[in-house]
């Protein structure tokens, strides 16, 4: 070579640019000496090739000169990247790259390549093409292990979740060769973790190791199975607008067959949580997967060994219900959670005994809430704890005001069963009423459900009665509604009974309820029991009521539940915004029928 030019060297793969005098006679012995050289001539044979092009590719020189070099493609390279070669090269630009060239025995290298074409000082045009290379195979074989560790699971050789997620986008994308529906599915092992505390972690490899080859060998070659945790797979399965319930059932009946592993049998069975995508569903692979793993929960919590499929409805509930219950708890947080009271009288007397404390959500957008309107959302949740002493601080806070102004001053407040089966409830209640110790015992009632009682009588009676030793009294909210045997109000340390508003309602106009709360009534008088009936709202219902000997009511017909102050304001006797008269006459009116 005696060419004067600028040449660009390949640098082991990172290119760097270098002015070169390739006439210079240094450089030509360290080309020669460490590189693998060839030059070609215009038509693309072999002119020259140096000692380590024969070594590398395991052919003598004279087999070599003459020839053109395709015998040394590996068919790795498509058809684009060899045009865009020979393009840069036509265009008398230098190329560089990586190419995978065949050695005689067929075996592959990776060869950090520059060729230069050589141009002649006489009429510009190429002369021969000189190519120097520099084997890079071992690095590039390191690059596609970290590439391969990063992407699969070394254990089972599967894709994991990088590869899966990967693979997912390609199914997508590719709707002509996967179909536009699929399902996303996760395989979990049941009871994998004994396997392994029993044999040890070699066998247990081993039988993930087997269980991904029978998942493999159930699925289509266009499938996907991933490992993507300890003992759980995930599933592409293409084409799934056709059923893929036998799929799933052949996969589960597969896996139930013993696996001989160091020439023991294992048995064990999976479940499988589904996840179906149509062609207008865009789900990406992680909501995919969070939906496939809840339907695995549910395959897992019915019974194991058994698929289920996830249900896109229910969980646009769950979604609004959790938004929902955010909403609620942001109100309560943000102190748009108010406490009404509603009086309760003595019927014979029209005297006024106490309160009923109700909650209301004052909502920003809505106005205000009933608690039928978000309490059921929060009934199970520990939100409904907080809630629940909110209410008592209120109540007991109302109440000291009104003993204070030397007015009755009893209070009722509203528990909720999970409120009160909480361990922390008694001790609750002892600060709260040692916080008011002014107030006489008795002052507080708690008012429970049916099922707040019933659901776990032994740790309601408990806390009743340690709740009772504070001089607090309770009653059973909504008596008649729910299914309490009568022996339970025996059993049940309660003092008093509430008739809910439904029989009220109906005393004037059903017989039956009419002798249910006769018999109710008389019942109390047996036990003890002081009874409240809810939901007066005329003289007629209050008139019967008494005739039935219930000593005590309340209701919108005597007044409705009222902020702190108005109901201040009531139990003092002064006017009612709402009426224009005095409550007491209100009452007196209701009452004196
Ligand atoms: P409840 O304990 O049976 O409360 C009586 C309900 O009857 C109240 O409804 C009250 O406003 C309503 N009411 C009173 N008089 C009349 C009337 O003459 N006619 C009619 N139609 N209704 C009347 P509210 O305030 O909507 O409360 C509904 C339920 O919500 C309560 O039923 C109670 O179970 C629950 N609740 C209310 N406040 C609380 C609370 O602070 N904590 C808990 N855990 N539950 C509460
Ligand atoms: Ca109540
Ligand atoms: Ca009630």
């Amino acid at each position: 070579m005696d060419v004067k030019q600028t040449i660009l060297i390949g640098n082991f793969g990172s290119p760097c640019i270098s002015s070169l005098d390739i006439a210079e006679e240094k450089y030509r012995v360290a080309l020669e000496t460490f590189s693998i050289l060839c030059e070609t001539d215009t038509k693309g044979n072999i002119i020259y090739a140096n000692r380590l092009f024969c070594e590398m590719y395991g052919y003598e020189l004279e087999e070599l000169i003459g020839s053109r070099p395709h015998f040394l493609d590996s068919g790795v390279h498509d058809r684009e990247f060899l045009s865009q070669m020979r393009g840069k090269l036509a265009r008398k630009e230098v190329w560089h790259g990586e190419i995978c060239n065949q050695s005689k025995s067929g075996e592959l290298h990776w060869l950090a390549t520059t060729i230069i074409p050589i141009i002649s000082p006489k009429n510009s045009q190429i002369e021969k093409l000189v190519s120097i290379q520099f084997d890079v195979t071992d690095r590039f074989n390191l690059i596609q292990k970290i590439d391969s560790l990063a992407r699969y699971d070394p254990l089972t050789e599967l894709p994991n979740r990088t590869e899966l997620a990967h693979q997912f986008e390609d199914h997508r994308n590719n709707p002509a060769r996967y179909g536009t529906h699929f399902a996303v599915a996760i395989v979990n092992l049941d009871d994998f973790k004994s396997v392994n505390d029993a044999y040890g972690q070699h066998m247990g490899d081993e039988l993930l190791i087997q269980v991904a080859e029978r998942i493999k060998l159930e699925l289509r070659p266009e499938d996907v199975v991933a490992r993507i945790g300890g003992d759980e797979f995930a599933l592409i399965l293409c084409h799934a607008e056709m059923p893929l319930e036998r799929v799933f059932k052949r996969l589960l009946s597969s896996l139930k067959k013993p696996f001989v592993i160091d020439g023991m049998l294992v048995k064990l069975s999976a479940s499988i949580g589904i996840r179906l995508c149509g062609d207008a569903d865009v789900v990406g692979i992680d909501q995919a997967l969070r939906h496939a793993s809840i339907a695995l929960y549910r395959a897992k919590s019915e019974s194991g060994d058994c698929y289920r499929i996830f249900d896109c409805d229910e969980a646009a509930k769950a979604r609004k219900l959790f938004q929902l219950h955010n909403e609620i708890h942001n109100g309560f947080t943000g102190n748009e959670f108010e406490a009404y009271f509603q009086p309760i009288v003595h019927l014979a007397t029209s005297k006024v005994v106490g309160f009923e404390s109700l909650l209301r959500w004052r909502h920003p957008v809505r106005g205000l809430l009933l608690p039928r309107e978000f309490l059921p959302t929060i009934e199970n949740d520990t939100l409904i704890i907080r809630v629940g002493e909110w209410m008592l601080r209120q109540a007991l806070k109302f109440s000291q005001t009104l003993f204070e102004a030397n007015l009755p001053h009893l209070v009722s407040v509203n528990i909720a069963a999970l409120h009160l089966q909480h361990p922390a409830f008694v001790g609750l209640v002892k600060s709260l009423l040692q916080h008011h110790s002014i107030l006489p015992p008795g002052s507080l009632t708690i008012e429970i459900t049916e099922s707040a009682a019933l659901t776990n009588i032994r740790t309601a009676t408990n806390v009743i009665m340690r709740c009772k030793k504070l001089g607090v009294k309770f009653a059973l909210d909504d008596f008649g509604t729910g299914f309490s045997p009568l022996t339970y109000l025996r059993q049940l340390p309660i003092d008093g009974l509430k008739i809910d508003r439904l029989f009220t309602k109906n005393i004037l106009i059903n017989d039956e309820d009419l002798c249910i709360v006769r018999i109710v009534a008389q019942l109390s008088e047996i036990f003890g029991l002081r009874i409240v009936a809810e939901g007066i709202e005329n003289s007629e219902q209050a008139k019967v009521l008494r005739d039935l000997n219930c000593e005590y009511g309340q209701g919108f017909g005597i007044a409705p539940p009222m902020p702190a102050a108005e109901a201040l304001a009531w139990a003092q006797g002064k006017t009612s915004p709402d009426t224009n008269q005095t409550q007491r006459k209100v009452v007196h009116r209701i009452l004196s029928y």
